[in-house]
């Protein structure tokens, strides 16, 4: 940590965008190594509507909630590493003074010599009205939630071919009892037959409406008007980086939307470091995120050590 023109301006080693298991994991691996690092968050990451985390060993069944807390608490330990609860809505680069400048909601400024940007993905619906469903009755993740759901009748709603049969695959070892909503997407007779093949129903009407309260469904309606009962399924979204951050500070973003890394977490831009889903744009896991967290910790540390050896 620096100060510059007097005490008033703390200019820190490295400050992380986002808390969740990537920012976390990175914040406490540079910590470890003494660097002085500031975290940001505002409690929006997607995971938040579920109320258990599943498949990350040591972790299975704790609430997003706890996952954090644990994550924050380790963090305490060490006094190089400052939390901050708050919204980044802007970060720049100060050419001449060479150090990043991160504005918040609350119109505060800080400054750092290297950032990682962490601040994950959200999702887009095939039909809006899941939202109210998402994490409680409707979910995205067969490996995070398909366990607790074994043997249920369920339901994947997905609006392209390939996704339906990706998922049909996927599913087939949760339960046999599946049926397949493509709102409006006509199924071709190949993919048709794989489904009956299997048992698996289909409907391929564009859905009317979703039925249900406080998150538990328990109907489909089709603009036909049949009504499908069920009270569990699968969705497929697309996703998307709320944040642009990447875009905005000149990151080359590969034709897939994922930004362009060494595979170490270094953006083609120097200083400006990625971990977790916000580098593809797309999910992964609790796990796999975390593990993405130790990585750039590790770039961000050789870096710097480097350049002031
Ligand atoms: C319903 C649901 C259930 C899931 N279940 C599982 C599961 O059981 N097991 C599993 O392994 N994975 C699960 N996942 C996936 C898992 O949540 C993600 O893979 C993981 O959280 C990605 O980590 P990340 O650090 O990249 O992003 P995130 O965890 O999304 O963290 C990004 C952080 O950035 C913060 N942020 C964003 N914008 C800003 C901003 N402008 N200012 C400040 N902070 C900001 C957010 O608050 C958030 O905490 C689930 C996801 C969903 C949606």
């Amino acid at each position: 940590m620096k100060r510059r023109r007097g005490i008033r301006v703390i200019i820190f080693d490295c400050i992380i965008l986002g808390a969740g298991p990537a920012g976390l994991s990175a914040s406490l691996n540079l910590g470890r190594m003494r660097r002085n690092v500031a975290i940001f968050d505002n409690g929006t990451n997607r995971n938040r509507v579920t109320h258990e985390s599943h498949g990350f060993i040591t972790r299975d069944g704790t609430t997003p909630a706890e996952f954090r807390n644990i994550g924050l608490n380790e963090l305490t330990k060490y006094p190089s590493v400052t939390y901050f609860n708050r919204t980044i809505t802007e970060v720049s680069r100060d050419e001449q003074a060479g150090i990043f400048v991160i504005e918040t909601a609350e119109n505060e400024k800080y400054t750092a010599e290297k950032i990682v940007m962490a601040t994950g993905i959200q999702e887009e619906f095939p039909i809006e009205a899941v939202r109210n469903f998402y994490g409680r009755s409707i979910f995205s993740c067969p490996y995070c939630d398909g366990w607790e759901l074994r043997d249920k009748p369920l339901f994947v709603i997905a609006n392209k071919e390939e996704q339906v049969l990706h998922m049909a695959k996927l599913l087939y070892s949760i339960s046999r009892d599946l049926y397949i909503v493509t709102n409006g997407t006509q199924l071709s007779a190949d993919c048709i037959r794989e489904l009956e093949k299997h048992d698996m129903r289909y409907n391929m009407e564009p859905v009317q409406a979703l039925h249900g309260d406080n998150g538990n469904l328990e109907a489909i309606e089709f603009r036909t008007g049949e009504k499908v009962t069920r009270s569990f399924g699968f969705v497929v979204p697309s996703f998307h980086r709320a944040n642009p951050f990447a875009e905005k500070l000149g990151c080359n973003i590969a034709e897939t939307g994922s930004v362009i890394t060494d595979g170490m977490g270094r953006t083609s831009q120097s200083g400006i470091y990625i971990a977790g889903e916000t580098q593809k744009a797309g999910p992964s896991s609790l796990l796999i995120a975390a593990a993405e967290g130790n990585i750039v910790a590790g770039s961000v540390n050789m870096d710097i050590a480097t350049e002031k050896f």
